[in-house]
């Protein structure tokens, strides 16, 4: 049976960069060899490095004076090494869910070895992380203003490029490449290649080259930019399959138009399932209309039809949707429509939620 995968993280990716990389794990780059056995010093591989950090460039239309990196460890790690090698006094952070809360307790154990400060600017905790905080100042004496643009687990996201005195920093682990981004405002963008890149394995990191250098403490080797930067994110050996296939990704979106083509996308297809929920009788948004993202649908069965969760979990299985469980701390569905995902998909999980409907 046809599956249609709405998993948050690993997630669905488009099928041709499937196959590519599966041809190149049996054969890469006509070597005889397979992907997953040659050494990252090869030739081949390197035109594999060179090629994906100038295609994110390109896609990202990146200004000069940014180097883009290809690192281990996770966005979470990205949450400590920010602080580290970018806040010399003081940092300020919107906390807009788990991700975000994650990103600040990073930060604090900087602050307690280094003595920096972390500045909360506003939370939307109060009310579960269903909306972003609207009204609030961006300190203009931080080194950088840091935010998460898409809100995984709750299904809030940013699609702004914040206008501040300050440098931004984003972590854009779920929505990057779904819409242009202005990266001249930004010291560094970064996140998990797992949703709209790749499998998981690898972590982008766009790194403005002049905000580094500027503090006095001494970084351990592998946690200073600077040194990923000077060897072309190969200090150490790189995850060289997860690149691989975050190239192929990056060609796919290059062949459908890029990130403006991207950008319709996903609001065609977030458009079409938002239209459903506000529409059925049986399903609610959890989040503010406003700040819908378009990347994670997060929706509940109204108070009436709570008892009906399972059964329609039930479903919604039977006809091929995956992943559509919400993460435990809002319940519920959620959907997630990274870039790799097909209209289709959505269409069918619309035509569950119409025909259990009728059933009820
Ligand atoms: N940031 C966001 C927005 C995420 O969605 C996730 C994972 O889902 C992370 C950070 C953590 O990423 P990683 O597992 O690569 O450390």
């Amino acid at each position: 049976m046809k599956k249609h995968n709405f998993y948050a993280g690993p997630s669905v990716l488009n099928r041709g960069v499937i196959e590519r990389t599966a041809d190149a794990v049996l054969n890469f780059a006509d070597m005889d060899l397979s992907l997953l056995e040659i050494s990252h010093r090869s030739k081949q591989f390197q035109a594999v490095m060179d090629e994906a950090v100038a295609t994110f460039k390109e896609l990202l239309d990146i200004p000069e004076g940014y180097e883009v990196l290809f690192l281990g460890g996770g966005a979470s790690l990205q949450f400590y090494m920010v602080p580290l090698n970018l806040m010399g006094k003081k940092a300020a952070y919107l906390n807009t869910g788990t991700w975000s809360t994650n990103a600040i307790k990073q930060a604090g154990f900087v602050d307690k070895v280094f003595g920096t400060e972390t500045v909360v600017v506003a939370s939307s905790e109060d009310k579960n992380f269903t909306y972003i905080p609207k009204n609030f100042t961006i300190p203009e004496d931080v080194d950088y203003f840091h935010y998460t643009s898409n809100n995984t687990i709750y299904g809030t996201e940013i699609r702004k490029d914040f206008d501040c005195k300050v440098p931004l920093v984003a972590d854009m682990s779920s929505d990057i490449f779904s819409r242009p981004v202005d990266v001249s405002k930004y010291d560094c963008i970064y996140g998990g290649a797992q949703k709209n890149m790749g499998p998981a394995g690898t972590t982008f990191v766009v790194i403005r080259k002049d905000a580094l250098g500027k503090i006095d403490r001494p970084l351990p080797t592998m946690l200073d930019y600077q040194t990923h930067v000077k060897k072309g994110s190969m200090f150490n050996t790189p995850p060289v399959l997860p690149i691989y296939t975050c190239l192929q990704t990056m060609k796919w979106y290059k062949e459908m138009g890029g990130v403006k083509a991207m950008e319709q996308r996903a609001k065609e297809k977030a458009d079409a399932l938002y239209t459903e929920i506000d529409r059925n009788k049986l399903f609610r948004g959890t989040v503010e209309a406003e700040d819908r993202s378009r990347m994670n649908v997060c929706f509940v069965l109204n108070d009436e039809y709570a008892e009906l969760q399972d059964d329609f979990f039930n479903f919604a299985t039977e006809r091929g949707m995956v992943g559509i469980k919400g993460h435990r701390s809002v319940g519920g569905f959620r959907a997630s429509l990274y870039n790799g995902l097909e209209m289709e998909s959505v269409q069918a999980l619309i035509k569950a939620m119409q025909d259990f409907e009728k059933k009820h």
